[in-house]
Order: structure tokens, then sequence, then C-alpha cells
């Protein structure tokens, strides 16, 4: 299984990404993740991308299609993937074409998690993770069990992104409409769009998400 999900900032790309991984055993490619992976490690890459992710732009298309076209030759993709946070341009999903077809990998679809505008700017806002797993949480929506410790491993250590503030979270929106939106019409043109309701709770989300998969 090859999947692609795509959505605006805080639509839910990561928590039905880790579901799926869980379910399925195929690795989350999140460019989100392995670049702020790269700035933690004051790597090149880190250097060059920091200033644009803090400022809520896109990161150069040579960067990501770089270290997405080098992660798919990892053994751990030849059973499938989840790529979460790329494409998120035309370059990127052009690239994407030609990266699939040169290692012989066919897309299954693009799972596209549909929310509002507001509802977004409340799950960023209320977005944070734990330091030591990476388990995602929320103020309001997605509480662990025990207040300050994580359900997942025990940590009492918890992040908050930079670029999860209001006035970042304005541009990342624009970012989303003029640069990735574009993507909806691309994919629906190869008959490989299957939009989902991200309005709904995360169950529910990942309930509809299965039964896209279970119709494949
Ligand atoms: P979110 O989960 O809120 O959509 P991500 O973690 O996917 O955010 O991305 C965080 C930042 O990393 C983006 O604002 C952008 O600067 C950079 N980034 C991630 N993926 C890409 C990509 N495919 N192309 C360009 N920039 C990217
Ligand atoms: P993305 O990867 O698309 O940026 P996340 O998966 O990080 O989005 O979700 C953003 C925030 O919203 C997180 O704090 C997460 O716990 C919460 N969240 C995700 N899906 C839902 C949902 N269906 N309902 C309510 N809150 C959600
Ligand atoms: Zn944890």
């Amino acid at each position: 299984m090859r999947l692609i999900l795509l959505g605006p900032p805080g639509a839910g790309k990561g928590t039905q990404a880790h579901r799926l991984v869980e379910q399925h055993g195929i690795p989350q490619l999140s460019t989100g993740d392995m670049l702020r992976a790269a700035v933690s490690a004051g790597s090149e890459v880190g250097l060059r991308a920091k200033a644009v992710m803090d400022a809520g732009n896109l990161v150069s298309d040579d960067i990501v299609n770089a270290i997405i076209s080098e992660r798919l030759d990892q053994p751990d993709c030849a059973a499938g993937f989840i790529l979460d946070g790329f494409p998120r341009t035309l370059v990127q999903a052009d690239a994407t074409n030609s990266m699939l077809a040169s290692k012989d990998m066919e897309l299954s679809c693009v799972i596209e998690i549909r929310v509002d505008d507001e509802i977004l700017a409340e799950r960023i806002g209320g977005r944070y993770t734990c330091a030591n797993c990476g388990a995602g949480y929320h103020d309001e929506n997605v509480k662990p069990a025990r207040e300050g410790v994580c359900d997942h491993c025990g940590g009492t250590e918890f992040n908050r992104r930079p670029d999860d503030k209001p006035e970042t979270v304005r541009t990342r929106l624009q970012a989303y409409y003029k640069e990735t939106s574009p993507l909806l019409g691309y994919y629906y043109a190869k008959g490989l769009l299957r939009p989902v309701d991200g309005m709904a709770d995360i169950d529910a989300v990942s309930a509809q998400i299965d039964e896209v998969l279970a119709n494949l």
C-alpha cells in the first residue's frame, strides 16, 4: 500500500499516519518530521531549512525531493509507505511520479483530509507532542489519561512546535492554498483522490480511511 495523506496544516495527517503505521506496519514518511530532525541535528539541510520553516514558508522542492527519494530506497519502504506532508507543490507531485515510476512503485491512492479553516487554528493552537516518543496530543481534544504523563511511554516532557503560533499559522495556511491545494485537482484527474471528512472525531476519520483502503 502506497498512500499520500493530503490536507492543510493541522488537519490530522500525522495523527492518522501514526494509526496506519500501527495497523499496517508500513512506515510514515513525514517531510516535516525529517526536516525538524535535520534542524535539531544542525545538518546542512537543517541549517538551510530552519529560517524558512520558522516563517511558515515551504522549503525548496530540491531539498524535500532529495530527502524523499533517498528515504524510498530504504528497505522498510518495499512493502509500502505513507507520505505525510509530501508532495506539497506541483513540482513535488511531478517529481513523486517520476521517482515512483523509476522505482517500480505505484501509488494506491491520495487521501484528502478535509477540515474547515476555523478548526485548523484550534487544532494547531492546542497541539503538543511527547518529547520522548513523539506521540501527538491536544490541550482539549486528545489529553493523556494522566495529566502530564505520556500514555504511550510514560514520558513527562512535551514539546510545542515554534511554527504553531498564530502569526505563522496564517502564512502556512496561505502556502497550503496557494501551493498545495492545486494537488487536489492533479490527483482527482488521475482518479486517485479519496476525500474524507476530517471534521469528525479521530476514530471516525480512521474508520473512513479504513473504508477507503478496503475498497482499493
Ligand atoms: P503540518 O503537519 O502542520 O502540515 P509539517 O510538519 O508537515 O506541518 O511541516 C512543517 C514545515 O516543514 C512546513 O511549514 C514547511 O516549512 C516544511 N515542509 C514540510 N514538508 C514540506 C514539503 N513537502 N515541501 C516544502 N516544505 C515542507
Ligand atoms: P497535521 O499532521 O495534519 O498537521 P496533526 O495530526 O498533528 O495534524 O493534528 C493536529 C492537532 O489536532 C493535534 O493536536 C491532534 O491531536 C489533533 N487532532 C487530530 N485529528 C483530530 C480530530 N479528528 N479531531 C480533533 N482533534 C484532532
Ligand atoms: Zn511518549
